[in-house]
């Protein structure tokens, strides 16, 4: 039988140290700006997710609500404002963006060191030189996940299956800084379930409910699944928990894994971004 992987129970670890943390700020707690374009019921509930914990946490946070029809260019001005804003430490714009405005570009606009998802160019290529920097909230949160449980991935294989720039990549240049061999597959890779079966570590962020089996998963494998998929108002993993629980020797639930991960990293990189700016100046 599997050990469960209980991210439910360090998100709140990660949350009480990040709370002890803003505390620090006394009345100039860190401050995280939420810009969220358009009327996505999804993106929406994430967003009162995060603004709860905000609330748990004592971070001050702004939700800046722009309609479905705004201009890129309108986009870029608001966050450009937030960048020059005082009170604002940590910035993130909640995606999916709508048809017409890059989430490259707007990752672009933001300021590095307000950057709290880690998206910046200059976050993503520090993160690739194995250099000291903000990094993405859900594969940051799983690598604490395997620390905390006692996981090494260092010399043993893992398998990505994923590569956008939010879960797949940078999960991928986390497990290599930290010395595994790693692939990453995607849709276009053949015969998914042989090279499943060959990693010890296997983290699926596929978004394709049901997608692993236990006979795609190697005896004593760690699973880490990602996938968050709604199906009939309920989240779904991209692991049939049951098939895979008793080969695995530790596997993540969906929920209670890694989403409420993602929303302390994010809590405790929007400290970080307070700490990095010191006595707060006019930007
Ligand atoms: P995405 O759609 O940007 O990327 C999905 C990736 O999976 C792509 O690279 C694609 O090539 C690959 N893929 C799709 N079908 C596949 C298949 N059948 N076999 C192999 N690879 C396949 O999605 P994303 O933003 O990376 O998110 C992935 C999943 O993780 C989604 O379900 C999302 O909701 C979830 N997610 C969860 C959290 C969390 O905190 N729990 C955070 C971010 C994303």
């Amino acid at each position: 039988m599997a050990t469960l992987l209980a991210g439910r129970d360090l998100a709140r670890r990660i949350e009480a140290e990040a709370k002890e943390r803003a505390s620090s700020f006394g009345d100039e707690p860190p401050g995280l700006a939420v810009v969220l374009v358009g009327n996505d019921p999804a993106s929406r509930g994430y967003v009162r997710s995060k603004q709860k914990a905000c609330a748990r946490t004592g971070i001050d946070s702004r939700l800046v609500e722009m309609p479905a029809d705004s201009t890129q260019q309108a986009v870029l001005d608001e966050i450009a404002a937030l960048n020059s804003s005082g009170s604002v430490d940590a910035i993130l714009c909640q995606l999916p963006l709508p048809y017409g405005i890059s989430p490259a570009e707007v990752a672009s606009a933001v300021d590095p060191d307000k950057d709290v998802d880690g998206f910046h160019p200059l976050n993503v290529g520090r993160l690739w030189r194995g250099e000291d920097c903000l990094l993405p909230c859900t594969p940051a949160g799983i690598m604490r996940l395997l620390s905390e449980y006692g996981v090494k991935p260092s010399g043993r294989r893992a398998v990505v299956l994923g590569r956008s720039t939010i879960v797949g990549k940078p999960m991928a240049a986390l497990l290599l800084a930290a010395d595994a061999t790693v692939t990453v597959a995607h849709s276009r890779t053949p015969d998914l379930q042989s090279l499943c079966r060959s990693a010890d570590i296997l983290v699926s962020a596929a978004g394709v409910p049901g997608l692993i089996r236990g006979s795609w998963v190697r005896e004593g494998a760690v699973v880490i699944d990602v996938g968050t998929t709604y199906v009939d108002g309920s989240p779904r993993g991209d692991v049939i928990f049951e098939d895979v629980e008793p080969v695995a020797s530790h596997v993540t639930p969906v929920p209670g894994g890694v989403g409420p991960l993602t929303i302390a990293m994010l809590m405790s990189n929007t400290v970080r971004c307070r700490a990095g700016r010191g006595v707060r100046g006019s930007s």
